[in-house]
């Protein structure tokens, strides 16, 4: 008998959807070629790193033809079969090059090939001899004698960048030191688990939170997915915790995936405080060096808690007891570029192919974790208090119609303010435009500044002078007269959120007033140091975009405003409504958490709007109804599947052409029970000078539509029309 021959199946980075295969490197053991190794392979006429997915004994390449590995990178695998489990589903499920997926997932070091071990770096510290020594003997010295002098108050040492920060290059003078036996140095791991804070801050939870933690740990050895609703403030978190606290001390880890952890270093404090284990941070302010070491401290099983943003998800967990999704609703969740994921459905995923439970939790909880909880998928956890002594606010529509608005402001909201900051007290105001004005327009010819890049206008930004295209970035010096008619009278239209600011200023000028938008926290640390000044008291007035709608508390606050609610009523995006209700009700969340009662006031054009009156008269789960109504109607999510295809070229014609081929490939297949709609220029169809085009598939069946995906996506890569577009697939995108 012959054994059957064995052939590698690789992941390489590749636009391709397709794998690789390979025979395996001479005089590799058998044994070692696991799946989740990486090995250097010859691609094309480069040499690459590829990741075995699959060891198969047949390829649909002859023998003869096949290409040989180079040698393998790894003698085990660094990705253990969990996550290769999960990333070879999202690979068929996204229909995406697998690639792209199993690189996306892995910290930088591991693509570039380099070791999967825990980078060390070496901390300097004084010997006994160096500290009992005279610091006088140095005088010839002075950089030795500097280098004593920063390392006495650390007995735990610096590491050469520190110390190098302080001082400077002083490598030869440290070498001295330590020839004199006065400097040792010890290897250290990057990712040191740092000590857990020791106070202890427990809460006696109420019966709605013990019933949600009682429930939770009843589940602990099976999938189930719960969806943890309750206001801002009901205690969510603290369910979580002691859910967690409880599921790592059977030696399992958790999984809790946060929407911006730069928004929130509160949450990850919080939980450092609480929980008396190593807890590994992951997001996107991390260098490459400490994304591998928070990585593999996750995989050793040396972490027990891992806390990220949505790419957390890739990370791997040997022991995994339970997913948390903190703001599930939130659309950061979504990769809106690339390889477009879910995080949150494949946290549902992950959960699955672990056996256990995974918690969404929110105040505002998206139409599709609704949806489940009414088709008895999920199981429904609800905390009807709130957690603390606060009271739920009080909320008004300000209809202004024909009103004078002086910097978005009307003249109720402004006695409100006066009203509140008069009691001693904070208000924050919301808008969700950046800038001074969404647009420059000339007084004399009506002429707008559009960007020349995009189906766009620019925006004024007055306090850099600037005009700034939101959707490329494009940036020119403020025109001193209009392009069209030369005429010098431009003047700003609409409202950003510097103009707010600025009229703030002249309302009240004896008040502090803090701006938080993309703009004003552009440098790291500034967010940090605006929210404290917040919670300070410095600050008394806050204006800002979505960025405040996200978990900060801010205590004192008693007034919220939101200045323009009909932004969200009109937009063209079929979510628009559904957003528009969450992001009302998260900045809502922020009033009132202390003691003091809170209140709302929200401005509009519409007061009789149904989605604004379900809104203020019933709440959310109302709107919710509405919405999910409206999708059954047109079958869209979670009532129907959508996939949307995009194209886009410099050249105006190719995107359309591309899609009208796609489509035209696509009723070839069996679609049946699957709507085409389109293909139609992208909503705003130039953007950063390519021209967009878009193609929706619709189905009310999951099944049938990924029957399609299979057989028609592998196609498209062949037409030629695709050669002249760049084109990606969306599966169940979050906007059109
Ligand atoms: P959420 O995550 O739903 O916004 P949190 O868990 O952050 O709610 O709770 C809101 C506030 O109430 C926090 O300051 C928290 O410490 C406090 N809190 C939570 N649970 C309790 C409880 N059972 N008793 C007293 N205070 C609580
Ligand atoms: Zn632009």
């Amino acid at each position: 008998m012959v054994t059957p021959p064995t052939i590698l199946r690789l992941a390489i980075p590749s636009p391709l959807r397709r794998y690789f295969d390979y025979l395996p490197p001479a005089g590799v053991p058998r044994q070692q070629l696991q799946p989740g190794i990486r090995l250097q392979v010859p691609f094309g006429r480069r040499t690459v790193v590829g990741i075995l997915a699959r060891v198969v004994s047949q390829s649909p390449i002859t023998a003869d033809k096949l290409r040989q590995a180079q040698y393998c990178l790894d003698k085990t695998p660094i990705i253990p079969p969990s996550l290769l489990q999960l990333l070879t589903w999202a690979t068929e499920y996204y229909h995406h090059p697998p690639g792209e997926v199993f690189f996306s997932a892995l910290p930088q070091h591991l693509r570039q090939g380099k070791p999967a071990a825990p980078p060390v770096y070496r901390r300097w510290f004084l010997s006994p001899k160096g500290r009992a020594a005279e610091l006088a003997t140095l005088n010839r010295a002075p950089r030795q004698q500097q280098l004593v002098e920063l390392l006495r108050p650390y007995p735990e040492g610096l590491t050469s960048s520190q110390i190098k920060e302080q001082l400077g290059a002083c490598q030869s003078s440290l070498r001295s030191l330590i020839a004199k036996g006065w400097v040792h140095s010890q290897e250290e791991l990057l990712c040191k688990d740092k000590e857990p804070l020791k106070e202890q801050l427990r809460h006696q939870l109420n019966d709605d939170q013990k019933a949600a933690v009682t429930t939770l740990l009843a589940a602990q050895q099976q999938f189930q997915p719960f969806l943890l609703e309750g206001v801002t403030g009901s205690g969510k978190t603290e369910v979580y915790l002691q859910a967690i606290e409880k599921i790592i001390t059977h030696n399992r880890q958790a999984l809790v995936l946060i929407p911006e952890i730069g928004l929130t270093p509160q949450i990850v404090e919080r939980f450092r405080r609480q929980l008396q284990a190593p807890i590994a941070v992951l997001h996107s302010a991390l260098s490459d060096r400490e994304r591998l070491a928070a990585w593999l401290a996750a995989y050793e099983g040396r972490a027990a808690v891992v806390i990220g943003t949505r790419s957390a998800i890739w990370t791997p967990l040997q022991h995994l007891g339970i997913i948390i999704i903190d703001e599930e609703h939130d659309p950061s969740f979504k990769q809106q570029e690339g390889f477009r994921y879910h995080a949150r459905d494949l946290a549902i995923m992950r959960a699955y192919q672990a056996k256990i439970p995974v918690v969404l939790g929110s105040a505002t909880p998206s139409l599709e974790s609704l949806d489940n909880v009414k088709r008895r998928r999920y199981s429904l956890l609800r905390l009807s208090q709130r957690a603390g002594p606060a009271q739920t606010p009080r909320i008004q529509l300000i209809d202004v119609r024909s009103r004078p608005l002086e910097a978005g402001i009307s003249p109720s909201m402004l006695a409100a303010l006066k009203h509140h900051l008069g009691q001693g007290n904070q208000a924050l105001l919301f808008l969700n435009r950046r800038g001074f004005a969404p647009t420059l327009i000339c007084h004399e010819c009506g002429f707008v500044v559009p960007c020349r890049r995009c189906d766009a206008y620019m925006t004024v930004h007055q306090r850099t002078d600037r005009l700034l295209c939101h959707h490329c970035g494009a940036e020119y010096p403020l025109p001193t007269s209009c392009p069209q008619c030369e005429n010098p009278l431009l003047r700003p239209r609409g409202l950003g959120t510097e103009q707010v600011e600025t009229g703030l200023k002249t309302f009240f000028p004896e008040v502090e007033i803090a701006r938080i938008d993309r703009d004003t926290t552009r440098r790291v640390g500034t967010l940090n140091e605006m929210l404290e000044g917040v919670h300070s008291g410095k600050y008394r007035l806050l204006i800002g975009t979505q960025m405040l709608a996200k978990g900060h508390h801010y205590p004192n606050i008693t007034l919220v405003g939101i200045l323009d609610a009909d932004q969200g009523l009109f937009g063209s995006d079929f979510r628009a409504g559904e957003h528009m209700a969450q992001l009302i009700l998260q900045v809502m969340g922020r009033a009132g958490r202390g003691n003091k009662p809170g209140e709302v006031l929200i401005q509009t054009h519409h007061p009789g709007h149904p989605l604004l009156t379900a809104l203020v008269d019933h709440g959310y789960r109302h709107v919710a109804e509405i919405l999910l109504e409206e999708r059954r109607q047109i079958g869209f999510p979670p009532l129907g599947y959508l996939v949307l295809l995009r194209a886009r070229a410099v050249s105006p014609a190719a995107p359309m052409i591309f899609l009208e081929a796609a489509r035209k490939l696509a009723t070839e297949f069996n679609s049946q029970g699957i709507t085409l709609l389109g293909p139609v220029p992208a909503p705003m169809e130039r953007r950063a000078g390519r021209y967009r085009a878009q193609l929706l598939l619709q189905g009310n069946s999951r099944t049938h539509l990924q029957r399609l995906l299979a057989a028609w996506v592998p196609e498209l890569e062949h037409l030629k029309a695709a050669r002249k577009v760049q084109w990606s697939l969306d599966v169940d995108p979050v906007d059109l």
